[in-house]
C-alpha cells in the first residue's frame, strides 16, 4: 500500500456504455421479449413516520437493454433507514427502499446477450447514470458528473421520469449494464448484502491497495464494518476494530479482527497512537474523528463512509497536517467495481453474516439496526412477501 497515495485498481471489465461484448451465453429466444410489464409484491413507506407496509408496484415491461429480476434476497441497509424516514431531507414517497438484490433473471429483452432466463444476478445501489461524462467512462458510475440513478427514490430519466423503486420487492427491471453476476459458489442470501455494504467497503480498500502487512482500522462494527473486516482481512491486512459496544469484542475476534479497541475508552486509544495505516469509518452517527486520526501513522489515511443526518463534531485540521493525514469520503463503487467484488468474495469464499427476515419483520429490523442490534446484516427473504395486488398502488 502507498497510504495517502491512491493508486485507483485495475477493473476487472470495462464500463459498459454502449458494450455489445461477447455473449457469456447463447442469444436468448426473442419470442420470449415481453410488451408486458408485471405487479410485484412489495413493502414501502407512504410518508417519513409512516414504517413500511405491503404495496404493490408496476414494473416496467422489459425494454431492449432491460433484465428482468424475480428477486429472491434484498439486504437491509442503514442508508434505507436514513432515507425512508426522510433523515436526509427531502425524499419522494411513497418509497420502496432496498438496494442490495440478488435474484434470478425472469425475462430480458431483445438486445440483452449476456443474460439468459434462471441467471442468478445482483443490482447494488444503482441502476442507472449518464453514461457519457468522464466518471462514467472512467468506470466510476457513482460519481456521475449528471447525478446517479439510485435504485430508490431516484428520478429515471430514460423511463419517463418515474421514481425508482427498490428490492424490497418480488420482481424489478434494470438496465443490463447495471446488473452483475453472482458467483454459482455463494449462498445468495449472504451475497446482497455485497452489493452495497460490501462493495462500500471494498472499494476503498482497493483504492489504496490494501496488502499483506498494513494495518486496517475499522470504526463501527454493522453492517458496512462486518465487511471491511472481513474483506481487509481477506486482503491480507491486519485488522483493528473500534467499536463503542463492549458486547461485540469477542465477536468482533470471531469475524478475524486481530485486535479489538472500546472507543470510549481513552487509555485504549491512546495505546494505539501511530499504529495504523487506513482506517474505515462506518459508524452511522455523528461522533468525533480527531481521536482516530491520533491512531494513523505519518501518511495515513482516514475514510469516512457512514453519512449521519446530523453534523460532525470539528475536524481539528493540526491533527491531519502533523501526520500528512488524508481525510476523504468515499460513495459506493463502479459497476466494474463490484463485480470484481463479487468475484473477488468468490476466490475468497467471504459473505455477509446475515440475519433472514420476513416482509412483517421489516419495522421491528429497522428498529433493531437503529439499537446497533444485529449481526450484522438484515436481509428479506421475498418469498414472505404476500402477493401482488390486482393493480399497482397510486
Ligand atoms: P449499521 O449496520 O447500523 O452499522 C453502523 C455502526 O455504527 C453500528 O453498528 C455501531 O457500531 C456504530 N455506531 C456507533 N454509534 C452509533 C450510533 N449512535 N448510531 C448508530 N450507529 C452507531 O449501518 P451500515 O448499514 O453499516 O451503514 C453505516 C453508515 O454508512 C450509514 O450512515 C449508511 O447510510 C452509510 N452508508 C454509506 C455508503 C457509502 O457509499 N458511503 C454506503 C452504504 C451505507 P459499534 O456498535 O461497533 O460502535
Ligand atoms: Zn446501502
Ligand atoms: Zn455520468
Amino acid at each position: 500500500m502507498t497510504p495517502g497515495r491512491p493508486v485507483p485498481p485495475p477493473l476487472a471489465r470495462p464500463v459498459l456504455p454502449n458494450d455489445d461484448s461477447v455473449a457469456a451465453h447463447p442469444a436468448t429466444d426473442l419470442d420470449t421479449v415481453p410488451d408486458t410489464g408485471v405487479l410485484a409484491a412489495a413493502y414501502g413507506a407512504a410518508s417519513a413516520d409512516s414504517g413500511l407496509a405491503p404495496r404493490t408496484l408496476a414494473r416496467r415491461a422489459p425494454k431492449a437493454d432491460d433484465v428482468e429480476i424475480a428477486i429472491e434476497f434484498c439486504g437491509l441497509c442503514h442508508s434505507d433507514v436514513h432515507a425512508t424516514r426522510g433523515e436526509w431531507g427531502s425524499q419522494k414517497y411513497p418509497l420502496v427502499p432496498g438496494h442490495e438484490i440478488v435474484g434470478t433473471v425472469s425475462r430480458v429483452g431483445s438486445a440483452v446477450t449476456d443474460f439468459i432466463l434462471g441467471d442468478r444476478v445482483g443490482v447494488g445501489c444503482m441502476v442507472d447514470s449518464c453514461r457519457e461524462c468522464e466518471s462514467c467512462l472512467d468506470g466510476l458510475e457513482q460519481y456521475c458528473e449528471n447525478g446517479l440513478i439510485g435504485t430508490y427514490g431516484a428520478k429515471d430519466p430514460r423511463n419517463g421520469d418515474a421514481i425508482t423503486q427498490g428490492g424490497y420487492s418480488s420482481a424489478v427491471v434494470v438496465d443490463r449494464r447495471y446488473v452483475v453476476r453472482v458467483p454459482g459458489n455463494l449462498d445468495p442470501a449472504a451475497v446482497a448484502p455485497l452489493l452495497c455494504a460490501g462493495v462500500t467497503t471494498f472499494s476503498p480498500l482497493r483504492h489504496f491497495d490494501v496488502a499483506e502487512g498494513d494495518v486496517v482500522g475499522v470504526v463501527g462494527l454493522g453492517g458496512l464494518g462486518h465487511m471491511a473486516v472481513k474483506l481487509a482481512k481477506a486482503m491480507g491486512a491486519r485488522v483493528v476494530v473500534f467499536t463503542t459496544s463492549e458486547g461485540k469484542v469477542p465477536a468482533a475476534l470471531e469475524l478475524g479482527a486481530d485486535e479489538v479497541i472500546l472507543s470510549r475508552d481513552k487509555d485504549a486509544m491512546a495505546a494505539a497512537d501511530r499504529t495504523i495505516d487506513l482506517i474505515i469509518d462506518t459508524v452511522a452517527a455523528p461522533h468525533d474523528l480527531n481521536p482516530f486520526f491520533r491512531t494513523l501513522r505519518v501518511d495515513g489515511a482516514l475514510f469516512q463512509l457512514g453519512l449521519p443526518s446530523d453534523a460532525m463534531p470539528p475536524v481539528n485540521p493540526g491533527a491531519l497536517i502533523r501526520r500528512r493525514i488524508a481525510y476523504a469520503g468515499s460513495l459506493i463503487g463502479g459497476i466494474a467495481e463490484t463485480q470484481e467484488m463479487l468475484d473477488f468474495c468468490a476466490e475468497h469464499n467471504v459473505v455477509a453474516d446475515i440475519e433472514l427476515v420476513r416482509a412483517d419483520q421489516l419495522n421491528e429490523a429497522y428498529d433493531r439496526m437503529v439499537a446497533g442490534d444485529v449481526k450484522y446484516r438484515f436481509v428479506l427473504d421475498t418469498s414472505t412477501l404476500q402477493a401482488p395486488a390486482e393493480k399497482a398502488d397510486a
